[in-house]
């Protein structure tokens, strides 16, 4: 349990010193913006898909530690990959910080994202960490902007300039 919460501490450091794909993209395909209203965190994710693959993903924002360290993991995690794999990441890391999902004892492909498993027994911190994956689900369906305040449920989100 302390080397779970030893190296949690060690990556939220190291990712907040060096956040990985920190930045705009020029010529996005994809953009949104996630609010967390309980923390103040605001993240802007621009990314470019060639047909169904993630080419490239970047991340910029003032956010707490927690959530510029789940956005800088999650850039890193689903560049490159297609589309329903980054998709799936998105189901499987909500699941894991809201405790639905036991990575100690349940299939998932999260990896080295389990380091954020602990969240999930600090629940004014499950909304940072999951920020950045709400707002990459906004993007890839098109959502402009979003709130972890608007029930998972892109609907509810403005569509932007109608
Ligand atoms: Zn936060």
């Amino acid at each position: 349990m302390a080397d779970t919460k030893a190296l949690y501490q060690e990556v939220i450091l190291d990712h907040n010193k060096k956040p990985r794909n920190f930045g705009v993209l020029d010529g996005a395909t994809h953009k949104a913006e996630g609010h967390n209203p309980l923390c103040g965190d605001h993240l802007t994710l621009t990314l470019k898909l060639d047909g169904e693959r993630l080419n490239n993903i970047a991340f910029t924002g003032e956010s707490c530690a927690i959530c510029k360290a789940s956005a800088s993991m999650m850039t890193a995690a689903v560049k490159g990959k297609a589309r329903d794999e980054a998709e799936t990441l998105v189901h499987e890391f909500r699941d894991m910080a809201t405790g639905a999902l036991h990575v100690e004892d349940q299939p998932h492909h999260l990896g080295r994202l389990t380091v954020f498993a602990g969240v999930r027994d600090l629940p004014t911190r499950v909304k940072c960490a999951i920020l950045p994956w709400h707002t990459l689900h906004a993007a890839l369906n098109s959502v402009a902007v979003t709130s972890t305040e608007a029930d998972g449920d892109p609907m509810h989100a403005p569509m932007g300039d109608a």
